[in-house]
């Protein structure tokens, strides 16, 4: 029967992805296949007649893994390493088996429910103001899909709120405020809704570590304000993508209020954010700034946060402000409740209707770690970044490009006893490294451009890194330079 299929099918699922979690460390961490090579061992169309379960179980593992990067694998330092715990895992499975599009408080009230209690959870857990509170009923939290749709949500928002409160202004007028560090969805933004974007330079100034000062931000605004232009949305960053850096949140807080108040604030804290869990990391992350002045804040469960893909969590201090945005309300969508308006009806909280069931997750990581459990994982995933930060310092080949931030270190080649070296040898140099550690499959750390300087970014927060692969890491990135630089031309 298919009940019985589907349970041996299921527990073989489950202890195939346990083997698979607990075989990584003796996996290479790159597919090791060239592109073509599934479309090469498929057939061209769909089966006309139904197959057996178990040969399509099995050739998940032998077509399918072999052609994944190991995300999860404890020497994956690339990109922001998302880490996944089986509790998020065990979310998703419970999400996906009531297939349920719970996009009204009527269409499924535990979803709502869930959503809107777990994201006050995690708003005490970070420290967040009790505007931001779902129980306010003033602000609140959302989940969305991921730090790009809760910034287009935010900057939509941010356009209705502008347009209110200065109504002859053109959209051809309007530009999103991002920064040279923000993420390249700030641009994305702008093609969706088609504004103009104006990215700040900060650069310039490294003394800052690339933060955005609010000096420059006014300075930016008057500039463009003379030109008949109206920046309308600032896009911040506590722990920018390049280098982590941190935008001076208080600052642009009070810029915006005293001179610009219909300005939006919107933070972008999605790898960074998970550090407000813990007390002593707060002034760092600019807690005081984001309570006092943020708009609105993006904190990514599914990079840093032990919460599988995907899992965006965005807080409003102003619920009103997204749903007059947002509110399209058909006959057929109309409930009892959502008339009365007294539950939320999340579908006027972002972009699509249907919304996965994804508060299991959090609910499900925040009680089986605790809050001590987070705030560990996070403070060792620090811990083991800050000994790769003394490799690096104690080394005589590698420096830092920005200061380490959190769990992510920036660095590259440059000796200290090759002064003669100019910038351009150096790129050179590190573009050969960062080649020579791309065919060293046993570990995977990926690059950058930081004004101009050509560097390799280290970023720790996969779930199973330990120690001991932070220590063996460091083994191949030490010997790979030095080959590389004993090899390079004099
Ligand atoms: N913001 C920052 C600082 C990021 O580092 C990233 C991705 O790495 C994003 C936003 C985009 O995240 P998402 O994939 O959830 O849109």
């Amino acid at each position: 029967t298919i009940r019985k299929k589907f349970r041996k099918a299921g527990y073989q699922a489950i202890d195939r992805i346990c083997d698979y979690y607990y075989s990584l460390r003796e996996k290479p961490v790159v597919a090791e296949v060239e592109p073509g090579y599934l479309r090469r061992a498929l057939p061209d169309a769909a089966p006309n007649k139904g197959e057996e379960w178990q040969g399509i179980a099995d050739d998940y593992q032998k077509l399918i893994i072999p052609g994944l990067t190991h995300w999860q694998h404890p020497s994956f330092f690339a990109y922001f390493p998302t880490a996944c715990t089986f509790e998020g895992l065990l979310g998703d499975i419970y999400s996906s088996s009531t297939c349920n599009p719970g996009f009204n408080w009527f269409a499924s009230p535990a979803c709502t429910e869930l959503e809107s209690v777990v994201m006050d959870w995690a708003a005490k857990m970070f420290g967040l103001d009790r505007t931001f509170h779902n129980i306010s009923e003033i602000g609140g939290g959302v989940i969305q899909t991921t730090a790009s749709d809760s910034a287009l949500t935010a900057i939509v928002a941010a356009r209705v709120r502008y347009l209110v409160d200065n109504p002859d202004v053109s959209l051809e007028s309007m530009v999103i405020y991002v920064t040279s560090h923000t993420h390249s969805f700030g641009k994305k933004a702008g093609l969706v809704l088609g504004l103009r974007v104006r990215a700040i330079n900060v650069d310039e100034d490294v003394r800052t570590g690339w933060g955005l000062k609010g000096s420059l931000l006014q300075q930016c605004i008057e500039e463009d304000r003379k030109k008949g232009l109206h920046p309308f949305i600032i896009v911040a960053t506590v722990g920018t993508t390049n280098t982590g850096a941190i935008d001076h949140i208080e600052e642009l807080g009070v810029t915006i209020k005293e001179h610009y108040p219909s300005m939006w604030l919107h933070v972008d804290a999605a790898w960074a954010g998970v550090t407000l869990s813990c007390p002593e990391l707060r002034e760092k992350a600019q807690l005081a700034g984001i309570n006092t002045y943020a708009d609105s804040l993006c904190v990514n469960f599914h990079k840093w946060g032990l919460t599988n893909f995907d899992c965006s969590a965005l807080w409003v201090r102003d619920r009103k402000l997204l749903t007059d945005a947002l509110d399209v309300t058909p006959e057929y969508l109309r409930t009892k409740h959502g008339d009365a308006g007294t539950v939320i009806d999340y579908r006027n909280w972002h972009l699509s209707l249907g919304r996965r069931f994804r508060s299991l997750k959090i609910w499900f990581v925040l009680r089986s770690f605790g809050i001590e459990g987070f705030q560990s994982y996070i403070r060792r995933c620090i811990q083991m970044n800050d000994h790769f930060v003394n490799h690096v310092k104690q080394s005589e080949n590698f420096d830092f490009v920005a200061p380490p931030s959190f769990a992510l270190t920036v660095f590259r080649i440059a000796p200290k006893s090759r002064t003669d070296l100019g910038l351009e040898e150096l790129n050179a140099i590190n573009r050969q490294f960062h080649v020579a550690l791309q065919s060293h499959h046993e570990l995977l750390l990926t690059q950058t451009d930081v004004g101009g300087v050509f560097c390799m970014r280290f970023a720790v927060g996969a779930a199973r890194t330990e120690e001991r692969d932070i220590e063996q890491a460091w083994r191949v990135i030490k010997e790979v330079g030095e080959e590389v630089l004993s090899n390079w031309k004099v």
